[in-house]
């Protein structure tokens, strides 16, 4: 007889761990929203300080945005119906992969449906049998299932160590592979950075090609909101940057920019851009606006505002004994405010407890329990908007105190009860 592949359903529903989460209303998952994820969002019939969306800039729910999404959807519909190899270019895509190649001062770009099936298509493309994909421990999933999918050999090196990539190099170098090196270049659940001077020295030095996934950098960080690579004015030696513009830019989509003969071939060589529909126009109309403001004087008030907003809650939280990491440093001795802040929980049940204590306090965070990260580092993820006010910060620190003081003064179990 063989095996039934349901069978792993009910060991899931029977999962232990989950039940008792959900008896307890402490699963933090699939919160329904009721509005647009702006710094304060309407979620199980209150309003919550939104500190649970990676729309940094505060433009997703903007009305300019909106607008424009409603314009690009009037004049090229609601659905493209197919893919962009047959029939699902319309022009909006030119002018969006016109404006990312422009922006990013490079030959040219590729759009695509999402930045998850922008590492897909890209890293699945370009490395075949016998190559080899080199990514940091915490990069995004996204990048895995590319290497999975790729027909080559995928190896991690320990988050940020120099030295471990630079071995696998010196190995990968000694045959006649190809190689990938790809890695983010703002963590999504650290919120650190990645070591983009040494990956891109280690990657020239070795001959291998690099891919910066620049997700949670794009619109945020660097000159014109260019990203980690532009910051560190290492572009020309970074080979394809990808983003998405889901997240600071407020639209929907993914896209991939670099050399115009690369660009070309992944055109009609990434399957997980010719074989699925084509991002909708709402979306580009809406990502197109985003860029346009992104890139404006408007754009780099925005991102001052989240830089101080960010520092702002760092301090405050860490003030309350919540082991938050400094902001990273750059060579130059100047900090970089990543807005994503991550408070370690002790354990999954308390950071759960944690969670549902914030939520019921008007304050909506992420949570990533088990197997989200590995055993014992459960925690909480706080991603901060430009939009956020100095109000909303002092809701979020008052609960924030109050929870500091539950959790040093009375066992994790009275948390909710709160
Ligand atoms: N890369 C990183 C680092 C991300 O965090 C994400 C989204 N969580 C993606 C890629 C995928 O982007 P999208 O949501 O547009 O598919």
């Amino acid at each position: 007889m063989s095996g039934d592949l349901f069978a792993k359903v009910r060991a899931y529903e029977s999962y232990a761990f989950r039940q008792e989460l959900e008896a307890q209303h402490l699963l933090p998952y699939f919160r329904v929203a009721e509005g647009p994820p702006t710094a304060v969002t309407m979620m199980g019939g209150a309003p919550r300080v939104n500190l649970g969306s990676s729309n940094y800039l505060g433009l997703s729910g903007d009305s300019r945005l909106t607008s424009a999404a409603h314009q690009a959807a009037l004049r090229y519909g609601t659905s493209v119906n197919g893919s962009r190899l047959m029939n699902g270019t319309t022009e909006l895509h030119l002018r969006v992969e016109e404006a990312v190649a422009n922006w990013f001062g490079e030959e040219d770009a590729l759009v695509f449906g999402t930045g998850y099936t922008t590492n897909l298509g890209v890293i699945s493309a370009l490395v075949g049998d016998g190559d080899v994909v080199l990514c940091d421990a915490a990069d995004h999933g996204s990048i895995v299932d590319g290497a999975r999918l790729a027909r080559g050999r995928l190896l991690a090196f320990r988050h940020n160590r120099m030295d471990r990539l630079e071995t696998l190099l010196r190995r990968a170098s000694s045959t006649d592979a190809g190689i990938l090196v790809a890695v983010d270049t703002v963590y999504s659940m650290q919120g650190d950075l990645s070591d983009i001077v040494a990956v891109t020295g280690l990657s020239r030095r070795y001959g291998a090609r690099l891919l910066v996934d620049e997700a949670h950098a794009v619109g945020v960080l660097g000159p014109d909101g260019q990203g980690v690579a532009a910051l560190a004015r290492l572009a020309d030696g970074v080979d394809l940057r990808m983003g998405t513009f889901s997240k600071a830019l407020g639209g929907s989509g993914g896209f991939v920019t670099g050399p115009a003969d690369v660009i070309d071939f992944l055109r009609v060589q990434a399957r997980a851009f010719m074989f699925t529909a084509a991002a909708p126009a709402s979306g580009l109309g809406a990502a197109l606006a985003g860029i346009e403001i992104a890139r404006s004087a408007e754009g780099e008030e925005r991102r001052e505002r989240l830089a101080t907003n960010t520092a702002r809650l760092r301090v405050a939280l860490t003030e309350l004994d919540f082991d938050v990491a400094p902001a990273p440093v750059w060579e130059n001795g100047i900090e970089v405010q990543t807005p994503i802040l991550r408070v370690p929980a002790p354990d999954d049940v308390t950071a759960a407890r944690m969670w549902r204590f914030l939520y019921d306090h008007g304050v909506y965070v992420n949570v990533a329990l088990y197997p989200a990260v590995p055993r014992g580092q459960a925690q909480l993820r706080l991603c901060v908007m430009a939009t956020h006010t100095a109000e909303h910060l002092e809701r979020v620190v008052d609960a924030f105190t109050v929870l500091a003081r539950k959790l040093t003064v009375r066992p994790a179990a009275d948390l909710v009860a709160g």
